[in-house]
């Protein structure tokens, strides 16, 4: 199959978060955070409880900040820990069934084949490994029209050969597709393949 390398010079879309601060009770996690995410490849590191899903998912628009707001120009798509996958579906019914709900025809045969799951879209989640079930996952939000993902520890609940299959191909997305992500991991592996790498301090984000 031939897949079309994208001008990445017509690049225009972004995913800015203006002023974003977020308490639970008390407790600040994020502190007047403003942020322009480019169409590129991110990782988000730092340690349990730095506040990296918070983030992931204020920027997802699946949690409001307590201050703040988010402006893009993406249409978002979201991978979280628990994949969501639906078990009494195969893949290839959960990936219709995703782009049916927002009323998209699905258009996921190329995604498919990049993401390595042609053979296997006729199982079900149960019958798949835990790498082959975030390629599905990946592959469902980007059938559902997604030009921009991000992916909350994407790699936290794979074996070392399943996560590093999971990082090529979202480096594999980036160069042939031009999806721009954001991944958080714990796993510095990542940051070999990032163009930008943040984490997150006293509630602000740094650069590493
Ligand atoms: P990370 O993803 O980096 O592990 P989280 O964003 O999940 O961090 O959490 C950041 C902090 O906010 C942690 O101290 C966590 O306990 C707290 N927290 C997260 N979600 C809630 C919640 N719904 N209610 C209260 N505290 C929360
Ligand atoms: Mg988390």
């Amino acid at each position: 199959m031939k897949i079309v390398e994208h001008n990445r010079t017509k690049n225009e879309k972004f995913l800015t978060l203006e002023n974003i601060s977020h308490r639970y009770e008390e407790s600040w996690v994020l502190n007047e955070i403003t942020y322009t995410f480019e169409n590129k490849k991110y990782v988000l590191m730092g340690p349990s409880g730095i506040g990296k899903s918070t983030l992931l998912h204020i920027a997802c628009n699946i949690l409001k900040s307590t201050y703040g707001k988010i402006e893009t120009t993406h249409e978002i798509g979201c991978i979280f820990q628990t994949l969501n996958l639906l078990n009494d579906f195969t893949l290839r019914e959960n990936i219709e069934l995703a782009a049916k709900i927002k009323h998209k025809k699905p258009e996921y045969e190329e995604i498919a084949y990049l993401c390595g799951i042609t053979k296997i879209l006729d199982k079900y989640p149960n019958q798949v490994s835990g790498g082959q079930k975030q390629h599905a996952a990946i592959t469902r939000a980007l059938a559902t029209g997604a030009t921009f993902l991000i992916a909350d520890e994407p790699t936290g609940n794979l074996d070392a050969e399943s996560a590093r299959i999971v990082r090529n191909l979202f480096d594999l997305l980036n160069r042939k597709l031009n999806i721009g992500w954001i991944v958080s991991s714990h796993d510095p592996a990542w940051l070999d393949i990032a163009d930008e790498k943040l984490t997150l301090k006293s509630a602000r984000l740094n650069t590493l």
